[in-house]
């Protein structure tokens, strides 16, 4: 079976590197893979948040995910050559409000009714955990065994994985699905060209909605929300671990490399495919920066960078066969995208070749948006 994914990001290049593994012919077709939201992203893989408390499907989804987190690095290490840039060696949660501190707790509580644990710290403890945090922090907790993942790498080493076990990348534009009296039959390219497929999976993030040769309806929406995200550097990690801070009903977070590379993220604007940097973006990060970190204003601006995050219109992955037959949606992952790549890989290429989709992911098809 030749299955032909459309989108190159952490989606569609992770879809694709594990049908490869179960032994499916595949290709990507994307004019400039690993260069939109996943490019962006910050690659924070926190224990869970606040957005999960009352979406207990979301959060079994995301639960599985952060439960294949290891084993999939490892076996896309192995394979490729490359580090993913993962670490789970510990995530910080930090108020600096009486109401953030609060929601800490019950963040808390929250996990550990779903087996995760974490420990709280006092004001004192967050200091000594991360002695650039400004003195005004109230309390925290750490996550143990979560961190972050460096998106980039991920996605290189994806690549190169694809490459390993002989996917085919073409780099141009599909612009049409098409069909004939049983399905799929293939893509369009931007050329003109025809490719050929038996399965089509569209994971091209907020563009997912935009091929055109499918009746109306049968791909919801994807809409677009802005994020803009700043690069800082130090000469050496500023910070040790990954951290969220919450203050006056915002968040940052703040994400260490080992390479001196500290990223801050991120703001969460609807404004359709707008992707410019402005003075109100940045002077937001920067402001928040400013509250946690104080002694950061020397670390130097290396990017100012703008991703546009897939959201369906109830916010939700969109995962599974749609009423055309062969075509399959891996989209609307909207700010976990990168928590949840390990599972949708899975979920996906399970589907392609056995056309079941895991239990896990069922809530999460396209037909909850027929009616
Ligand atoms: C600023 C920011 C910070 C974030 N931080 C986090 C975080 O800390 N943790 C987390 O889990 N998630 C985070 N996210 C969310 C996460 O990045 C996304 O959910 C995820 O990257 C979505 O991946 P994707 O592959 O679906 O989309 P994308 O990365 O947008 O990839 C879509 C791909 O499709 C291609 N494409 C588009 N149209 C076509 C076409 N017609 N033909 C072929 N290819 C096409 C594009 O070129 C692109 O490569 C963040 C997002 C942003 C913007």
């Amino acid at each position: 079976m030749h299955a032909v994914v459309v989108g190159g990001g952490v989606i569609g290049l992770s879809v694709a590197w594990r049908a490869l593994e179960r032994g499916l012919d595949v290709t990507v077709v994307d004019p400039e893979p690993a260069s939109q939201a996943s490019h962006a992203s910050a690659g924070m893989l926190p224990p869970a948040n606040e957005l999960l408390y009352k979406q207990q499907d979301l959060l079994r989804l995301y639960l599985a995910s952060r439960a294949r987190y290891p084993s999939f690095v490892a076996e896309l290490e192995e394979v490729s050559g490359h580090s993913a840039g993962f670490r789970h060696d510990g995530l910080l949660d930090v108020a600096f409000d009486d109401e953030s501190l609060a929601g800490l707790d019950s963040l808390r509580m929250f996990l550990a009714s779903v087996g995760v644990s974490v420990d709280p710290l006092t004001a004192e403890e967050c200091r000594r955990e991360e002695p650039r945090l400004a003195p005004t922090v109230r309390g925290g907790l750490r996550a143990p065994q979560d961190g972050a993942v460096n998106p980039r790498d991920l996605m290189t080493a994806l690549t190169a994985a694809l490459a390993a076990r002989g996917g085919r990348l073409v780099r141009e534009r599909a612009v049409e699905v098409l069909t004939g009296a049983h399905g799929v039959t293939g893509v369009r390219l931007d050329s003109g060209t025809p490719l050929a497929a038996d399965r089509v999976v569209l994971a091209a993030g907020c563009w997912t909605h935009r091929l055109t040769g499918l009746p109306r309806g049968v791909v919801p929406e994807i809409r677009p929300v802005k994020g803009q995200i700043l690069r800082l550097r130090s000469p050496r990690p500023y910070l040790r671990r990954a951290t969220r801070a919450l203050a006056d009903g915002w968040s940052v977070y703040l994400v260490p490399r080992h390479d001196g590379e500290l990223v801050v993220g991120a703001t969460y604007e609807e404004r359709g495919y707008d992707t410019a940097v402005t003075v109100a973006g940045l002077s937001e990060l920067l402001g928040k920066v400013d509250r946690v970190l104080p002694g950061a204003g020397d670390l130097h601006l290396a990017e100012a960078g703008v991703g546009l995050r897939p959201a369906a219109p109830d916010d939700l992955p969109v995962l599974g066969t749609t009423s055309v037959p062969g075509l399959i949606l891996a989209t609307g992952h909207s700010r976990i995208g990168v928590q949840l790549t390990p599972v949708t890989a899975d979920a996906i290429s399970e589907l392609l070749l056995t056309g079941q989709l895991p239990k896990v992911a069922e809530p999460f098809t396209p037909a909850r948006f027929a009616a």
